[in-house]
């Protein structure tokens, strides 16, 4: 069956003063109807930039697409044109921020803004408010009605987050992607809203790639999960699979001694000593060797690709099994 989406190959790179930056280094990724990809790895590993480059959101230049395909229900992204480009960005994958109060405008009030993605694909004024004052009341925003003419400083952070999930739910896109939304967010405003995407999500029967710092909105909310890395996906495994049985070195640590599934609670990602490569080269060997405790010489030689250790999980690692871990 073809895929919802699949991109293949991805590179992504900027010209910088101190060089070309390889932010993305040859991603794939699958995404099934209706699947939650969760997607997590340190700042600076390439996460955003291959989601924005995938929607054709990178500023060009200094950035640059540099090869790869991403495919949407069939139709390469990268290909088309503009317009037809604008139409899938507001229409059938429709994104949310980590930063509601950049990506909302401050002088358009609440409900000039819900509305404005269904007008954009012909919906008349008043069907479009009617629409909007639903969404808005199963985001969680009780009397929407009243606050149509509200202005974006008028509400709080999570009521931002809540206008920002309803402007990218009203179109009832086929996949939304979430960079990050709730990390500004307090614990308790997070975890209402990560219940509230899960419900219509599944009401919706929307697929979903989300990228967070947070393990346990990966273990409430993915399918599957992709870990990156220096601009790479190093591991991608069902979420299950993952945290009961992680194969690659980065993943284990970022897990840290995080036991179970179902005792992720809000943990966040445990710190790894070393830091992230700054990728003035395309990684000519692996990433992680120089953080890696279990690092053998070839992993400064050549970098492995990804490749399966059972059914659905692949890992990115010369040293496999690794030494103590057995594999299941
Ligand atoms: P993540 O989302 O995983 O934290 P990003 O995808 O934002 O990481 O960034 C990956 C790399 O791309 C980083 O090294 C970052 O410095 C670089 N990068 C991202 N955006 C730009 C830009 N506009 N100009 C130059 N470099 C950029
Ligand atoms: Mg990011």
């Amino acid at each position: 069956m073809e895929k919802l989406l699949s991109v293949q190959g991805l590179e992504t790179e900027f010209r910088s003063r101190e060089g070309v930056v390889h932010a993305v280094n040859g991603v794939s990724l699958n995404l099934d109807q209706g699947e939650t990809l969760g997607i997590v790895g340190e700042s600076g590993s390439g996460k955003s930039v291959t989601v924005m480059s995938m929607l054709r959101l990178i500023p060009t230049p200094p950035g640059k697409i540099a090869a790869g395909s991403a495919c949407f229900q069939g139709k390469d992204l990268l290909k088309m044109s503009d317009e037809e480009i604008r139409q899938v960005r507001g229409t059938h994958i429709n994104m949310v921020f980590q930063d509601p109060m950049t990506s909302l405008n401050p002088v358009l009030t609440i409900g000039r803004q819900v509305t404005e993605p269904l007008e954009k694909i012909g919906v008349g004024q008043r069907e479009a408010q009617e629409q909007a004052v639903k969404m808005l009341e199963m985001v969680g925003i009780s009397n929407a009605r009243d606050h149509l003419n509200s202005y974006p400083h008028q509400f709080s952070g999570g009521m931002r987050q809540r206008v920002m999930i309803a402007m990218a739910l009203i179109t009832s896109p086929k996949i939304l992607v979430a960079d990050e939304p709730t990390t500004a967010l307090d614990v308790t405003i997070q975890a209402q809203i990560i219940e509230l995407v899960r419900q219509l999500r599944d009401e919706l029967g929307m697929a979903m790639i989300w990228i967070t710092h947070d393990l346990g909105i990966i273990a409430e909310l993915a399918d599957r999960v992709a870990v990156m890395y220096g601009g790479l996906i190093v591991e991608e495994a069902a979420v299950e699979e993952l945290f009961a049985n992680p194969r690659h070195p980065y993943t284990i640590g970022l897990l840290g001694s995080l036991p179970r599934l179902d005792s992720a609670g809000n943990r966040r990602l445990t710190a790894i000593d070393g830091l992230p490569p700054v990728l003035l080269q395309k990684p000519q060997a692996c990433p992680f060797a120089p953080r890696c405790t279990y690092v053998q010489e070839r992993c400064f030689k050549e970098n492995p690709l990804l490749a399966e250790v059972k059914a659905g999980h692949r890992t990115a690692c010369w040293v496999n099994p690794l030494p103590g871990k057995d594999v299941l």
